[in-house]
């Protein structure tokens, strides 16, 4: 048994810089391509594989809370639980933005090939995405009921 410091489980595995697959850390070669391991260098990259899994965690949570946006914008038209709905609204179309240009912050210098990566960018694109529309329809519903309310009134 090679001996290895524990750093925890998502620390313990890495991409082989040769095939890109997933292997452990205390491998001495890669198992599927037989490249042989550099030690300091697999620590260096499992310390990125754990970056990159940071990154595609926290780019899924907020690719939920963009969603959950949406669910809480549709229920505030909702009477009972329109109040808390309209209220968790605006505190996610505050939240989320913030939370989207930390993730930038954090994860932008991270280069890899790791595939997991593209699909973080593509989810927090998608939140950026539903939040700029969300900003768009709010405006417009508002701006139409006020209209409205103003013919009603003539
Ligand atoms: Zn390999």
């Amino acid at each position: 048994m090679p001996q290895t410091v524990d750093l925890g489980p998502k620390l313990q595995v890495f991409r082989c810089p040769q095939c890109n697959e997933v292997i452990n850390l205390s491998a001495e070669r890669c198992r599927f391509c037989n490249t042989s391991i550099d030690p300091l260098k697999a620590q260096a990259a499992a310390e990125l594989h754990h970056q990159v899994n940071q990154a595609i965690d926290s780019a899924s949570y907020l690719r939920i809370l963009a969603g959950t946006m949406v669910v809480f914008y549709i229920g505030g038209f909702l009477p009972i639980v329109g109040t808390p709905a309209g209220i968790g609204f605006f505190f996610l179309m505050l939240t989320v933005p913030i939370q989207i240009i930390r993730f930038w912050r954090k994860h932008l210098g991270i280069h890899t090939s790791d595939p997991g990566m593209k699909e973080a960018q593509r989810n927090m694109v998608m939140a950026m995405v539903i939040r700029v529309v969300m900003m768009v329809v709010f405006v417009i519903v508002r701006v139409f009921f006020a209209a409205a309310m103003t013919i009603m009134r003539a």
